[in-house]
């Protein structure tokens, strides 16, 4: 059933102070939206819950990229565009960057954010896992204050966020200090555009010596929240890669991921795809490696 718009209420206060007055006053009653692509699917299917939005696209603190010595610092409502357009982001950040040329057509990297992104929360989301391998932290907003959280913290179970009812997100920081490493970015899904992951992949890391001095891997689709492999990674750390090395790395991530069976794909199907992908990386690692 579709919605009917006379049961929902807009509001478009245009700064941040008075977004979240109006979320402290009401908590949980006002729903931030900023580009609207996954709101508005939401409410086309007249499953959207809340009746209370407030336009959060319009605040120029949530719009910007800010670049420090030692950091980036992306607003939250910050579009995929903007991300793919932005130098620093594609020459530091390629994972980010190619994540965002993948999200839905243009149209919907005009107007999707990364914080929308964030806070939507699906397992399938395409950034969420270059942020995992990025170190990002996120900073959380509220009349009481900010707070920074570390972004692995940031999903605690199937769409379940460490995002207080009267927060918004504000930024996400990444440190600048993966512009040396090796990076790989895979999404698999029916296309690039305009499908949901299958399994996503974002990779990073660095030889030194013909050992991985530093490795780096997060998968999305194949558990409840993004998932960094932390496992694996050490499994490989100070190692020669080598063929008895990519199998055992193989396993261990089939060990580690917990996916499902659903409409877009079997879980069996994402098991065996996630750990070619990682094979994959570490083949691209080896030869990068060699030519060092
Ligand atoms: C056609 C289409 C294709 C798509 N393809 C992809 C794809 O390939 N990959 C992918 O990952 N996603 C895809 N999406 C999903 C969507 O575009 C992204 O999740 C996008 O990043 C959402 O951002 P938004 O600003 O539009 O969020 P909104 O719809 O405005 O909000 C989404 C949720 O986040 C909350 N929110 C937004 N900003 C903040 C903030 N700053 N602080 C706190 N809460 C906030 C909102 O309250 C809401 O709960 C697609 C969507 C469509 C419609």
């Amino acid at each position: 059933m579709r919605a009917d718009p006379a049961d929902y209420r807009l509001v478009s206060p245009g700064n941040l102070q008075a977004v979240l007055s109006l979320m402290a006053g009401e908590p949980a009653q006002w729903l931030p939206i900023a580009g609207g692509t996954d709101v508005m699917v939401l409410y086309s299917a007249g499953k959207l819950p809340n009746r209370k939005l407030v336009n959060i696209w319009n605040i120029p603190e949530l719009r910007q990229i800010e670049i420090f010595p030692d950091r980036i610092c992306i607003g939250a409502a910050c579009t995929y565009t903007s991300l793919r357009r932005h130098e620093i982001v594609a020459r530091e950040f390629p994972l980010l960057a190619t994540a965002a040329s993948w999200t839905g057509g243009i149209a919907n990297q005009n107007r999707g954010t990364l914080g929308g992104n964030i806070a939507n929360a699906s397992p399938a989301a395409d950034s969420l896992p270059a942020l995992l391998v990025y170190d990002a932290e996120v900073t959380l907003i509220s009349v009481g204050g900010e707070r920074r959280v570390a972004y692995r913290n940031f999903h605690l179970d199937y769409k379940q966020t460490a995002l207080a009812a009267d927060e918004l997100i504000r930024d996400i920081s990444l440190p600048r200090r993966f512009s040396g490493h090796v990076s790989h970015a895979r999404k698999v899904g029916v296309r690039n555009a305009q499908a949901i992951s299958k399994v996503c992949l974002a990779a990073l890391g660095r030889m030194a010596n013909g050992t991985i001095q530093d490795v780096r891997l997060a998968l999305g689709s194949v558990a409840p929240v993004p998932l960094r492999l932390n496992e694996t990674e050490h499994l490989l750390a100070g190692k020669k890669i080598e063929p008895s090395l990519i199998d055992s790395a193989r396993e261990s991530v089939v060990q580690k991921i917990r996916p499902i069976d659903d409409i877009r794909s079997t879980a069996r199907y994402r098991a065996a795809v996630a750990g070619n992908l990682v094979a994959e990386f570490l083949e691209k690692l080896a030869a990068e490696g060699a030519k060092a």
